[in-house]
């Protein structure tokens, strides 16, 4: 789904962020940062992209934005022309965690250091720092709201409920669904929730590159498969906003209408999407997980800037973010999660989108 041009984080009318961005300036200002984005398709991702440039400009780089159209050998040139142009620092947020070790070497040799943003870079012993939010907690998140909306839906357990997952080559999928099912499991166990498909790993859950048509095509051949005569779907754990949109739109053209808590399933999701705000202020999507990119955006600035000064830029997780090759000190952010009764607090009064947004859902 594509962004609304100058929406929410990143525009220029949204207020300072407040993890530090911009405060300092750098000692090197004037040096070129790449600023390496997996793709447009998500509006957080330009969000984040925007915020990381604008922040960037304010400390004093100059900067060199890419999105790479969620193709791998895009992102593999894309960083290889930034290192062309010598750049100092890498801010890379990676389609495959696992497919740019080369680029790694490169900018090594080069002195050039790299920061894994949101998404860690795996297999490469060449990633200086990390900047995420707690991406387990994210998946603790998803399954509680998931619980949440059972238990005030109405109807008694048991619930039947399926599971859809991000893309396995991104280790973000990995924790949101270790994450999710830490509080999921326990109420399989008990018998209060049922996995009607039986599809309960990540590999049968996951959705290549995140996209709502793999996952609107999924769950239309759960429902085929598992839902006729009568059985009903309760609630669908969604890793994303885009997946959740897709698990919708296949509900919705299977007869199932009406609200949440009025027959409606409860699909949880993650990003604040603005068509998923919408879909939230309209009672169709159960949640989501807010993420501000602002604050994650000025966390990667302050990161570069002290990478630059030669500093060890502040780490609040040094255990957690084994990328196959060393443990990657991190900066994790917390999270919000959001359903009707806080869109306003949470996405409003916090500056990320306007309550016109909201309405129009684009
Ligand atoms: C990000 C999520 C996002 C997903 C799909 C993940 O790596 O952490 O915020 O929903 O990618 O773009």
């Amino acid at each position: 789904m594509a962004a609304c041009a100058g929406g929410g984080a990143g525009s220029g009318s949204t207020p300072a962020p407040t993890a530090g961005g911009g405060e300092s300036k750098p000692a090197v200002a004037g040096g070129k940062v790449g600023v390496s984005m997996p793709t447009r398709t998500s509006e957080r991702w330009i969000q984040d992209g925007n915020a990381v440039e604008k922040q960037l400009k304010e400390a004093g780089y100059e900067v060199s934005l890419q999105f790479a159209n969620d193709d791998i050998p895009t992102q593999a040139q894309q960083i290889d022309q930034m290192i062309t142009q010598g750049v100092k620092v890498l801010i890379i947020a990676s389609i495959d965690g696992t497919a740019l070790a080369p680029q790694l070497d490169a900018a090594a040799a080069k002195g050039i250091k790299v920061i894994a943003y949101d998404r860690l870079i795996r297999d490469s012993k060449n990633v200086d720092f990390y900047v995420s939010f707690d991406n387990f907690k994210v998946g603790v998140a998803q399954g509680e709201s998931l619980i949440e909306g059972l238990k005030a839906s109405g109807k008694p357990a048991p619930w039947n409920v399926e599971l859809f997952a991000g893309s396995l080559d991104d280790n973000n999928a990995h924790f949101f669904f270790n994450g999710a099912m830490s509080v999921i499991q326990p109420m399989i166990d008990s018998g209060d929730i049922k996995i009607v498909s039986g599809q309960t790993s990540i590999d049968q859950a996951a959705t290549l590159r995140w996209q709502q048509e793999t996952a609107q095509k999924r769950m239309e051949d759960l429902l085929t498969a598992n839902y006729q005569g009568g059985t009903k779907v309760d609630g669908v754990l969604s890793a994303y906003d885009g997946l959740s949109r897709g698990i919708i739109t296949a509900l919705q053209n299977n007869g199932y209408s009406g609200t949440v808590g009025a027959g409606f399933p409860v699909v949880t999701g993650q990003d604040a999407e603005i068509a998923s705000v919408k879909l939230i202020q309209d009672g169709i999507q159960y949640s989501t997980i807010f993420k501000d990119t602002r604050l994650l955006a000025a966390q990667a600035v302050k990161s570069a800037t002290d990478l630059l000064e030669g500093k060890e830029p502040e780490a609040n997780n040094t255990k957690d973010y084994d990328n196959g090759v060393k443990v990657v000190p991190s900066y994790l952010l917390d999270v919000v999660t959001v359903t009707k009764a806080n869109i306003t607090e949470a996405l409003v009064d916090s500056g990320y989108w306007t309550q016109a947004q909201i309405d129009k859902g684009v």
